[in-house]
């Protein structure tokens, strides 16, 4: 059951599409990322939604009810801005309850939703302090209250960890996940950091040019690309150009690959780089396994994985390794493998 509806909503702005055509489904409680490239229409979506800006085309519904053209303030959305908009001159306490006092709930009911709001971020004793006095990761966590203390039908939060360091937004993406979960409350998050947007949702819709090029699970989105594109954006990607040979057998790199039903015009291969295990080119080739051969030019430490990059033929391939593993020496001919199963095959697109 589908609590938040977006029908064929479209922005253009003068000739220029920003948003073509998004229609997405979000079921109650669950939360969505909007995972897609700078540019890609994403917060011209989520402001839509808001009522921030008004669509050229399409429906919005909220539980049944078309809101297309209703004012921002008649929604009842929660939106967390990217900066955190907090007002600069006012406390944390007057920051978080400042929508129940344009909605003007009583003094003492908004008084403790504030402290109740306040407590739900950990920020319970510092109602009195102004944004200026706290750090980025309270600011964050004063405008989710902000947000959360007018009980949204929907939270809408925009790149909302992007002004946060490495160790903070990791800590930031659970306890906002954890909020959104026991809260239950139906969220549609704009990220272009596919690691948040993997750890952080239900579901994710990516997209592109102002379309959503797939929807679903993180699994299905990493495990499972719809497109060349997705497969590019999301998670490390090999995608490399396949050749045909006469008699129509595929090859790669000069090396046969055991592929089913291959698309009939010319495509790539997609592999990932931790799919693939660096072999002698002694070990023989296997049923079932894809094996192009090369020589490792260089190898990276990343701290969790050493990155390899082999040189072959048709060019380079990325093979990850776990740490712990000694990485092959540079020049060393080596036998890429991995199964052919974990291979997807796109068409070639024109660049
Ligand atoms: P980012 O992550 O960089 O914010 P985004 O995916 O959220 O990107 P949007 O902000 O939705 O992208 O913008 C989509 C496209 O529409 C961009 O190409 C942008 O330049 C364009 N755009 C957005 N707002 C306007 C505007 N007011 N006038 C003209 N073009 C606009």
């Amino acid at each position: 059951m589908s609590y938040l509806q977006l029908q064929g909503l479209a922005k253009r702005y003068g000739g220029f599409v920003a948003v073509d055509d998004v229609s997405l489904s979000v079921g109650r409680g669950e939360a969505v990322a909007l995972l897609g490239p700078s540019g890609c229409g994403k917060t011209t979506t989520l402001r839509m939604l808001a009522g921030l800006i008004a669509p050229d085309g399409g429906t919005i519904r909220v539980d049944g009810a078309d809101i297309t053209r209703e004012p921002a303030h008649r929604r009842n959305m929660g939106y967390v801005f990217q900066s955190y908009a907090l007002f600069p001159h006012l406390s944390v306490a007057r920051n978080v309850g400042f929508g129940l006092e344009e909605r003007r709930v009583p003094r003492a009911e908004a008084a403790a939703r504030v402290e109740e709001a306040l407590s739900m971020v950990r920020l319970g004793a510092l109602g009195g302090r102004r944004p200026r006095e706290l750090s980025g990761g309270q600011q964050q966590r004063v405008a989710l209250a902000r947000a959360l203390v007018v009980r949204p039908s929907v939270l809408l939060l925009d790149e909302s960890l992007s002004n946060l360091d490495a160790k903070l937004r990791d800590a930031m993406r659970h306890e906002i996940r954890d909020i959104q979960r026991s809260l239950g409350i139906t969220t549609l998050f704009v990220t272009h950091d596919q690691v948040e947007a993997l750890t952080m949702c239900d579901r994710i819709a990516v997209m592109n040019r102002g379309r959503v090029e797939q929807v679903g699970s993180p699994e299905d989105i990493y495990e499972r690309p719809a497109t060349r594109f997705v497969a590019d954006f999301v998670g490390r990607a090999n995608i490399l150009a396949a050749s045909r040979g006469a008699d129509g057998r595929v090859g790669l790199w000069g090396s046969p690959l055991p592929v089913q039903a291959p698309p009939s015009g010319e495509f790539d291969v997609f592999v990932r780089p931790q799919r693939i295990r660096l072999a002698a080119v002694s070990e023989p080739a296997a049923e079932g396994v894809a094996r192009i051969q090369g020589q490792v030019s260089h190898s990276v430490f990343i701290g969790d994985r050493i990155e390899v990059v082999v040189e072959g033929a048709g060019g380079q391939l990325s093979v990850e390794m776990p740490s712990g593993q000694r990485p092959p020496a540079e020049g060393l001919e080596v036998a890429a493998i991995w199964p052919a199963e974990d291979t997807l095959l796109f068409p070639r697109e024109a660049p």
